[in-house]
């Protein structure tokens, strides 16, 4: 990333998200960005500003983009929780973003959307390129990184056979943190059959709300994009309840995980 004494912008669309970061910083004060609380500080000695953007593409677009200009940030990064798509994976698992791309922009026809990508004219061979991806060096770093983060398990409490929770870790199971694509979208995926299609169309690990908005707004401002997420629910029927189970003892491993890229950005 450009300008190494630029902060870097940590957007976070809910407040559970943000106070796991929030808890590591120091130094910190508060700013306010048009309703949004920044808080801007120390996060293990890298200079950071930190929002809570509130859920959405649009409103983690114009976190952004304010961020971005308002404090010259050398990069962005969307921390928090997503729904995983790849049924190989468990609540608690962790993805960093190599692959982002909004799920919901395109042509909707009678069985199916055909994506494109967000901003460009709907002209020319490049809208199909609909993914913004990680540079490859960067894309290797962030790998290897990933390959020796240990996350601590989720409580027991929470993974109790009884657990209302169709999607269980099996027992003694380790926390996993891979690269993968994400995606994003203005709906919560609360249903087994959009799980199955998103993982089918766009092979991809993981559905959330903001990251590839974010990425849109790098591109334009050629800033890079790090989006890091802890699985709360697997994005099924039963998403709803698992997320509200999860949320919060999940948050802090997206959080873990950014500590450790953290000095690759
Ligand atoms: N608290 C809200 C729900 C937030 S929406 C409520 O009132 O119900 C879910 C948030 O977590 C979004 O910011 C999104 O990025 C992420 N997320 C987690 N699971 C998701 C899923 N299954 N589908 C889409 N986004 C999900």
């Amino acid at each position: 990333m450009s300008d190494q004494n630029a902060p870097l912008a940590v957007i976070c669309a809910m407040a559970e998200e943000k106070s796991a970061l929030k808890e590591h910083m120091s130094f910190m004060e508060t700013h306010d960005l048009l309703g949004r609380t920044v808080t801007i500080g120390r996060l293990d000695g890298h200079d950071v500003v930190v929002a809570e953007s509130g859920v959405g593409k649009v409103a983690s677009a114009v976190t952004a983009a304010l961020l971005a200009r308002e404090f010259g940030c050398r990069g962005l990064v969307v921390s928090g929780v997503a729904g995983g798509l790849d049924p190989n994976l468990h609540i608690g698992d962790t993805i960093i973003a190599h692959s982002l791309v909004q799920h919901d922009y395109g042509h909707l026809h009678d069985t199916a959307l055909t994506p494109f990508r967000p901003g460009i004219p709907p002209l020319g061979e490049h809208r199909r390129d609909y993914s913004f991806d990680l540079p490859p060096d960067l894309a290797g770093r962030l790998t290897r990184v990933a390959e020796e983060i240990a996350l601590p398990d989720l409580p027991r409490d929470l993974l109790s056979p009884d657990a209302p929770t169709a999607h269980r870790r099996p027992d003694g199971l380790a926390r996993r943190v891979l690269m993968g694509r994400i995606l994003s979208g203005d709906q919560f995926i609360n249903s087994e059959t959009v799980r199955r299609r998103l993982h089918r169309d766009f092979a991809a690990q993981a559905v959330e709300m903001e990251g590839a908005a974010v990425a849109q707004v790098g591109a334009l401002l050629g800033l890079p994009v790090v989006v890091v997420r802890c699985l709360s629910d697997l994005a099924g029927s039963e998403s709803h309840l698992d997320f509200q189970r999860f949320v919060a003892a999940v948050a802090p491993g997206a959080a873990i995980v950014l500590r450790r890229i953290i000095r690759e950005l």
